[in-house]
């Protein structure tokens, strides 16, 4: 199974990675598409996983409507880039922001150069926290052990994060750990699926597209956001993206937000459900 929090997993693919290149950068960016990856426009069972129509919509916008786009997901960089290649991406993406927080922009010769000025404003804020809150987090621990059968995670990166073994031992440890979190307002989850990652509220997907939306100079009515979990829900939120959408196969919280910000909730799943919320905000009517 392809798992998403695949990082918390040190194992650089051993693949000799074709060079890969951004398509040219539009002049003047008009606008910035933010999409997670996993269960947006990946389908681990569709071949190719990422429809390879999705990247001619991609390709045409760029040069019709000056679009940047980028990746917003909770996998760390190597799994991404691992990502890239099982998808046989033709090009590569302007931005991609990994495990939800570290920014990454491509140089031009296709590496991935993290964003210091924001990646070491993050690491520091998350080391801070995790300090601070070690006790909390020790007791969170000790209650999941006790009363599930989740695995808890701690690893260099990854500071504190778990893996439920079904998706209803994960509503029973967020319905637990809610309560116990509320002492300590900075620190906060992602949650997606069976995987819970503790973190910073001040850093997940959607401060980071504002953030990439800052280094373009683009306010955020002209951000598009898609996605399809609970780690979904900053970037979807009209803060960040002014423009939101999710797939058909979209957990409902997230169907509810898109829906109570006016988005387009797509007919089709994965990438179908993509190439259709591009056609809805940006093609000529
Ligand atoms: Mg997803």
């Amino acid at each position: 199974m392809y798992q998403l929090f695949r990082g918390w997993i040190p194992d650089f693919p051993a693949v000799a990675l074709p060079l890969m290149k951004t398509l040219p950068p539009p002049s003047l960016p008009a606008a910035i598409l933010s999409f997670d990856f996993d269960g947006t426009l990946h389908d681990p069972a569709g071949n190719p996983p990422v429809p390879t129509a999705f990247f001619e919509v991609i390709r045409r916008l760029r040069e019709e409507k000056q679009i940047v786009w980028g990746i917003n997901t909770g996998r760390s960089m190597p799994q991404m880039v691992e990502g890239f290649v099982e998808s046989r991406f033709p090009f590569i993406p302007d931005w991609v922001v990994a495990r939800e927080r570290e920014i990454y922009l491509p140089n031009a010769f296709g590496r991935w150069v993290p964003h210091l000025p924001w990646n070491q404003r993050c690491e520091k804020e998350v080391h801070g926290l995790f300090k601070h809150a070690r006790k909390l987090l020790d007791r969170m621990r000790k209650e999941v052990e006790e009363h599930t059968g989740a695995q808890w995670i701690e690893m260099e990166g990854e500071p504190a994060g778990l893996i439920s073994r079904t998706l209803e031992e994960m509503e029973w440890i967020v319905t637990r750990i809610t309560p116990m979190i509320t002492v300590e307002p900075q620190l906060s989850w992602q949650r997606n699926s069976i995987y819970l990652r503790f973190g910073h509220r001040d850093f997940q997907k959607g401060s980071s597209l504002s953030e990439i939306a800052h280094l373009y100079g683009l306010p955020a009515a002209r951000c598009f956001a898609m996605g399809d979990s609970h780690n979904d829900l900053e970037m979807l939120d009209p803060a960040h993206a002014g423009m939101t959408a999710c797939p058909a196969n979209a957990v409902p919280e997230v169907t509810a937000k898109v829906l109570a910000n006016g988005g387009l909730v797509a007919r089709g799943v994965h990438g179908e459900g993509a190439i259709e919320a591009l056609e809805h905000f940006f093609s000529e009517k």
